[in-house]
């Protein structure tokens, strides 16, 4: 798909999405003692803020999703309105309108909120960090959605792991990766804590709109870009104008996408719409990554028919951007307290996943698949 129809095609929305009747429309139901567990029948009307263009593949699709299962749930009780980054507010802005509640809710990804809080990117991704197993097994079962919510609570916020994109890719490069001194001078777009390894590497991390990347890399305003995987790449058109794809992603191993809900108006819901909001989000989470894993095994088979040279970073390269990683890390959790306590726990739990992982998923893949 040429890049215009696919953004076309965004606009337009590709989901058919149905609304199935549901079977709660009463407004009293009850619970196993026979009491009634829901006692109004108060209808709420709640807008999502996100950080996406709107309708984005599989990662807005999901938004609008989530939106129709809490519907579904609770009988149209609570209605949500998703809006595209910059329809409501500025993507970026959305923290913040969350936090005074000029909207109820957003979806996003934790990241972008380091300025705020430097302790947030370890709930979306670090270098050299987790993959998506790891992360939501860290948050929902190792004690990292209790530091989340303990951070974002100073926000007035209650944080939801919602999506995950699984492995990232190392991106496009227009020049070979060969030694340390093919990151001299690299231009590339990574934006966050993985632009600030290439800087310390020799590279210039270069921000660029998402919608003025391809234009750049076609220019040679940038050798290079990362972006997610085959099948968000693909539809950016990069295989176009770009000659390798390297792997591994090392900057965002398994980035966890977020929703946030203002703390006010999340304890002004019922208990089962509360319920119902945790449960939508956590089926957002197991399906954006179900879907983004299922589309780049589709659209990696794609690029390889079509040509594309997959390459590998090499070792000494790697090291070096693990080393300026560990460094940036040193630097943040002397300077955050609650960084490091986080950082602390994720690392913990990382030390024992890597010996779990080494005789079972890397047994997996040399052994089975
Ligand atoms: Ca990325």
């Amino acid at each position: 798909m040429k890049r215009k129809d696919f953004l076309k095609k965004a606009a337009v929305g590709t989901l058919g999405i149905t609304t199935l009747a549901t079977a709660c429309r009463n407004d009293v139901a009850t619970t196993e003692g026979g009491a009634p567990a829901i006692q109004t029948g108060k209808k709420y009307r709640w807008n999502m803020l996100t950080t996406w263009p709107p309708n984005y593949p599989i990662i807005g699709e999901g938004c609008e999703l989530f939106a129709e299962w809490v519907k579904e749930m609770s009988g149209g009780r609570l209605t949500i309105k998703v809006y595209g980054g910059g329809e409501l507010v500025p993507a970026l802005e959305a923290f913040d309108a969350v936090t005074s509640g000029t909207a109820e809710m957003a979806h996003g990804c934790a990241y972008y909120w380091a300025g705020k809080a430097p302790a947030a990117q370890f709930f979306a991704s670090i270098p050299f960090g987790m993959n998506a197993q790891q992360m939501n097994s860290w948050l929902l079962s190792g004690g990292g959605l209790e530091l989340w919510r303990e951070l974002y609570g100073k926000f007035n916020l209650i944080p939801f792991p919602a999506g995950n994109t699984g492995v990232q890719m190392g991106g496009w490069f227009n020049k070979e990766i060969n030694s340390l001194a093919d990151l001299q001078g690299l231009k590339m777009r990574i934006p966050g804590f993985g632009g600030k390894v290439l800087e310390k590497a020799g590279g210039t991390p270069v921000l660029s709109a998402g919608s003025e990347i391809y234009t750049n890399l076609e220019r040679g305003v940038i050798d290079a870009t990362e972006w997610i995987g085959p099948f968000h790449d693909y539809k950016m058109g990069f295989q176009d104008i770009a000659k390798y794809y390297y792997v591994p992603g090392w900057h965002e191993m398994g980035t966890v996408l977020e929703c946030f809900v203002n703390k006010l108006k999340f304890e002004s819901l019922p208990k089962d719409l509360q319920a119902i909001v945790e449960s939508a989000a956590l089926r957002l989470n197991m399906w954006m990554l179900s879907e983004i894993e299922a589309q780049n095994n589709l659209f990696m088979d794609k690029l390889l028919s079509e040509g594309v040279e997959v390459r590998t970073f090499p070792d000494e390269v790697l090291s070096e951007l693990r080393g300026y990683t560990e460094e940036i890390l040193g630097e943040i959790t002397a300077a955050d307290p609650f960084a490091k306590k986080v950082y602390d726990s994720q690392m913990a739990f990382k030390k024992r996943a890597a010996k779990w992982g080494a005789v079972t998923e890397k047994v997996f893949y040399d052994k089975i698949m």
